[in-house]
């Protein structure tokens, strides 16, 4: 399959503009998602109201910061609905190290997206123990995270001074129902993001998922290694 080619492209269906990823398996789905062909390429639609980063995309994430051949370090893989079309997206000269703890869950995702897909590595661990990776080598270029835990920032964080590069992205969903229910979504990221700037991250942009995702945002930040490890 060609490979030059793992832009995001935008597609019309039934008249309505959608997002869509390159199939790196072709003819093959992944959450019952639409195929499309167009010229000699296969493509999958990418539903946002079942991945947030194509949410993001819909509500104007600036700076896409996927690119062929990169190495991504994705926290909360879940069955690998999005991790899909990160997979699509970095092709076969990138990897996906796909980190879910949910037995059952990671078998889906080992049935359905790391078997067909040589580019996904399932890690069955938790996040909260990035020193039990063991198949992850090298810096990431990107982070990605999406665990809807209480204490995510920091795990993030922690993810990030093991693995990513220096200049290297990070994407947080924050879930706030998940942080604090007794603070309002609004001053819930605005301390997240706090805790990021005191961690050597510069915040590039923040985007309220509303209306695919309520009470959701994801941050799109900077990481400066400075003088760690
Ligand atoms: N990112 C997925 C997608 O877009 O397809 C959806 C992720 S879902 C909202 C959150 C996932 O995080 C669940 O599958 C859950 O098992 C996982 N999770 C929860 N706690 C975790 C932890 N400590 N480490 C890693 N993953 C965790």
């Amino acid at each position: 399959m060609s490979q030059s080619r793992s832009e995001v492209k935008q597609i019309k269906v039934n008249g309505i503009r959608e997002y869509a990823t390159p199939n790196l398996v072709r003819g093959l789905t992944v959450y019952g998602e639409k195929l499309v062909k167009l010229d000699d390429e296969e493509y999958r639609i990418w539903d946002p109201f079942r991945s947030k980063l194509s949410a993001a995309m819909r509500k104007g994430l600036r700076d896409f910061p996927l690119n062929y051949g990169d190495k991504v370090l994705y926290l909360g893989a879940s069955t690998g609905t999005t991790v899909s079309h990160v997979s699509d997206l970095v092709g076969n000269k990138g990897l996906v190290f796909a980190v879910e703890p949910a037995v059952r869950v990671a078998r889906e995702l080992i049935e359905n997206v790391a078997s067909k897909r040589k580019n996904v590595i399932p890690i069955i661990q938790d996040a909260r123990r990035p020193e039990s990776y063991f198949s992850v080598f090298g810096n990431v270029d990107l982070v990605y995270c999406d665990i809807a835990q209480s204490d995510q920032t920091e795990i993030a964080i922690k993810n990030c001074n093991n693995f990513l590069k220096n200049e290297g992205i990070l994407l947080i969903v924050i879930k706030t129902r998940s942080i604090d229910v007794t603070m309002s979504p609004h001053s819930v990221v605005v301390r997240e993001s706090e805790k990021l700037r005191k961690n050597n991250f510069h915040i590039n942009q923040t985007i309220n998922l509303d209306p695919f995702d309520k009470d959701h945002a994801l941050i799109h930040a900077t990481y400066s290694r400075g003088n760690i490890r």
